[in-house]
């Protein structure tokens, strides 16, 4: 008696002889299978439109999974976005010190201090907005 295992990347389901077996992998893609558990038989009894139904059920469980690490990664937008005001923080203090010597250059270098860190977060912004384009 064999276990059907599914693929998300390939969409290829495989047979083994273990049901619930957590770490199956994929002879082709050598990432973790899903057990859908299904025996052999049962699955080969249903038709085109009733495995077609729960392989893409499989296929949501696996997209959440790899949105919540994409999730993660996308930590460099959030990383951008505190660096930014940092640096917006120290160009500020810079500028102060600058304006006490000559008021003209502390200004300027506090006005380019800030666009300087507002590009940043802005560009943290917009990487937040291709993560989310992407995961959907
Ligand atoms: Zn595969």
């Amino acid at each position: 008696m064999g276990y059907i295992y599914y693929c998300p990347r390939c969409r290829s389901t495989y047979s083994t002889e273990k049901d619930n077996q957590q770490y199956e992998t994929c002879p082709s893609c050598n990432i973790k299978i899903i057990p859908i558990h299904i025996t052999t038989d049962e699955w080969h009894s249903k038709t085109d439109e009733e495995k077609e139904e729960i392989k893409k059920k499989f296929d949501d469980q696996a997209k959440l999974s790899t949105s919540q690490t994409s999730s993660n990664s996308n930590s460099i937008g959030k990383a951008l976005r505190v660096v930014g005001a940092i640096y917006i923080v120290l160009s500020l203090i810079g500028a102060m010190i600058l304006m006490s010597e000559d008021f003209a250059i502390g200004l300027i270098a506090g006005v380019f201090g800030c666009l300087g860190g507002l590009l940043l977060m802005g560009f943290s912004e917009i990487i937040n907005l291709l993560q989310d384009i992407k995961n959907k």
